[in-house]
């Protein structure tokens, strides 16, 4: 979630190819096309491909953060596979990724009441030395309570930052928490403080703590990081109500190493009569380390992949190209989709629809979009045709997920099934994201829901425009 690199993408690429979308009357769908959902729904709720896919990669690699050798496996797990699927025209163009290993954490309450916890430092945090840290601790709710507090009270202390996240179906929570995360030891770490604990950006009950990016600014000091799970941020909060001092000592062994070599994987259906069109798929390939990475991201891997899968399988020809595209390192600095855009400069703008799955196993509960207001007669033929799946109908204000920001931040129509988050944020990022958190059923409903949508799209007779409207910043 990186609006920084968003805003430098952006601020690259500025005014080339966002088009003036003209208003045109609306085109129906061939009624052969619309007819082809029922026969992907049926196939993708018989088909358990999506959920083979995850137990192989989530077995077979496992947790493949970028730089590791994991990474290295999963690339070559993603193209063998895609060719297995009979996905065309499959390579895998080289991505250099930074290499944060994350080493071991320790972390103990001293005083008032001694106890340690489980904890995770976060994704790019320094490590301490080999002693650790030990200092008095202060507790704010956010970083606005930070912020206002008088000059020196976090001086040489450790921050505890307490906010709690929100459990919501589409994810608003984490977007208004996870700020916290990514900017809070900079904030801290301008006012002197040595290091910084966060509640987990979490709606869990588990003591797995939750990792993720946080992001230094470059003109400040780099203080070590570290997630408590929510019972654990519980019971420290618990030892703030005593009244008392509380004293924490740290330890973490994480550190930089040098970029590796990764790649993008992509495999194709290439189209007919309008083939230079490109509607692309979009997961990342990479996953935090604690686990396997089953919901975040072999699930939308999968879910992409067997949807191309279906729609071969249905014998059923695009008329647009279908190009699935894995990419790497989206969690520590979406390496692979800023190289993706770089390379393909040249031809941005023939990329004309995007679907991303990064929200989990599923199931879809709604079809959202981001189009050019031209094309929502359009959107709402899809939503009809699938009405079997019960969808509702989100608004034009979708996001896309991380991978496709700079391509819908250069106009590129966004159509999106959307992946039911409810319990998304008791796993993700955690320990405890393995094959054991997906339900079979759900993927099957997502990958023939995907299918159905991406068949669509492909198909649809009259132009993707651009969308013109600025689209709004991620978190
Ligand atoms: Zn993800």
């Amino acid at each position: 979630m990186n609006r920084y690199e968003s805003l430098l993408l952006t601020a690259l690429l500025s005014g080339s190819l966002v088009g003036a979308g003209a208003a045109e009357k609306p085109q129906n769908f061939a009624r052969a096309d619309l007819a082809a959902v029922a026969s992907l729904r049926d196939r993708g709720l018989a088909d358990d491909t999506a959920y083979r896919l995850i137990e192989s990669l989530t077995t077979e690699v496992g947790p493949r953060p970028a730089g590791s050798p994991g990474d290295k496996a999963a690339v070559a797990w993603a193209a063998r596979e895609m060719q297995r699927l009979g996905l065309k025209n499959v390579r895998t163009p080289a991505v250099v990724v930074p290499h944060w290993e994350r080493g071991d954490a320790e972390f103990a309450v001293i005083a008032p009441l001694p106890q340690s916890m489980p904890v995770l430092a976060l994704g790019g945090s320094v490590g301490t030395d080999a002693a650790g840290i030990e200092a008095e601790a202060v507790q704010v709710a956010d970083l606005k309570v930070l912020a206002a507090l008088p000059a020196d009270a976090v001086k040489d202390r450790i921050v505890f930052f307490n906010g709690r996240m929100a459990r919501t179906r589409d994810g608003a929570g984490y977007g208004a928490a996870v700020p916290v995360r990514a900017t809070g030891p900079s904030a801290a770490a301008k006012l002197g403080a040595r290091a910084v604990v966060i509640r987990s950006i979490s709606t869990s009950h588990d003591r797995f703590p939750h990792t993720g990016t946080t992001r230094y600014a470059a003109d400040g000091p780099r203080i070590p990081a570290f997630a408590l799970s929510n019972p654990d941020a519980d019971a420290l909060e618990r030892q703030f109500a005593t009244g008392q001092a509380v004293r924490l000592r740290l330890r973490s062994s994480a550190r930089d190493l040098p970029p590796e070599r990764s790649a993008n994987v992509i495999g194709e259906i290439p189209g007919s009569d309008r083939a230079s069109e490109i509607v692309i798929l979009a997961a990342h390939l990479d996953s935090w380390d604690p686990g396997t990475g089953a919901i975040d991201n072999a699930a939308g891997c999968a879910i992409l992949m067997t949807a191309a899968k279906l729609i071969n399988d249905a014998g059923l020809k695009p008329r647009r190209t279908i190009r699935v595209a894995l990419f790497a390192n989206e969690e520590f600095g979406l390496s692979g989709s800023r190289a993706y855009v770089e390379e393909n400069a040249a031809e941005l703008d023939r990329h004309v629809v995007g679907f991303e799955a990064d929200f989990g196993a599923g199931p879809v509960w709604r079809l959202a979009s981001r189009v050019n207001p031209a094309q929502l007669p359009a959107v709402d033929q899809i939503h009809r045709a699938m009405q079997p799946f019960k969808l509702e109908r989100g608004g034009n204000e979708a996001t896309g997920g991380a991978d496709l920001d700079g391509l819908a931040r250069l106009g590129m129509a966004i159509l999106s099934p959307d992946l039911d988050g409810s319990n998304y944020f008791d796993v993700h990022h955690t320990a405890n994201d393995t094959l054991a958190q997906v339900d079979p059923a759900a993927v099957r409903q997502s990958a023939a829901a995907f299918a159905a949508a991406i068949w669509l799209a492909a198909q649809y007779p009259g132009d993707w425009q651009r969308v013109t409207t600025e689209k709004p910043a991620r978190r």
